[in-house]
């Protein structure tokens, strides 16, 4: 997949069905991600600095990108998450990538459908991006229901139960591939998925 398509590889929320944004999260730096003119563009600045003298990256479906100053980054993540069912849940000190990884007890009563693009720049003007993580995690007021995918590892996790239950009652399994979550529209699809697995395991 070209970047662009790596950015429409969910368009819509597994959770409300709401558009999916890119949004993008550093410490160092204020970035906006956009797609443009068929071209995902990144614009930024340190926080110290106007943001007049921003820099910006354009990622061409190519695999080519060009940038509008000699700027010494290479690495980039954008996050493609919906901002109905994740709002107040990101804020700039927290680690989203561990929100996308992992489930924790702090993270069962939260409500995220997202994914991660990693962009790694070569000095010769190209660059790769692929999926990183992927997840999604819904509870109602009874029970919860989380798969996350690691595609750096191949591997998915998945987690249900009931909220209020005792750990035991945690239907945890760990898979040894990457469960496609691109055809999970809606999450009686999501709670379908966990339980053949749960029935197979
Ligand atoms: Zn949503």
């Amino acid at each position: 997949m070209n970047i662009i398509e790596l950015c429409k590889y969910r368009e819509t929320c597994a959770i409300c069905g709401k558009q999916m944004k890119l949004s993008m999260h550093d410490n160092l730096f204020t970035f906006a991600a956009n797609i443009a003119d068929a071209c995902l563009t990144i614009r930024g600045a340190t926080l110290a600095r106007n943001l007049s003298k921003e820099i910006q990256f354009v990622f061409k479906p190519d695999g080519t990108y060009t940038h509008n100053k000699q700027a010494n980054l290479r690495f980039f993540t954008v996050y493609v998450n919906c901002i109905e069912c994740t709002t107040g849940q990101f804020s700039k000190n927290d680690n989203i990538i561990f929100h996308l990884k992992d489930s924790s007890i702090k993270t069962l009563n939260k409500k995220l459908c997202a994914y991660s693009i990693e962009l790694s720049l070569n000095k010769d003007g190209s660059f790769v991006s692929e999926i990183s993580y992927e997840t999604i995690k819904f509870h109602d007021n009874d029970f919860f229901y989380h798969i996350n995918v690691d595609r750096h590892n191949e591997k998915s996790y998945i987690y249900s139960g009931r909220l209020n239950g005792k750990s035991t009652d945690i239907f945890s399994l760990d898979v040894d591939h990457v469960i496609n979550m691109r055809n999970l529209h809606s999450i009686e699809m999501v709670k379908k998925k966990i339980g053949i697995y749960n029935l197979f395991s």
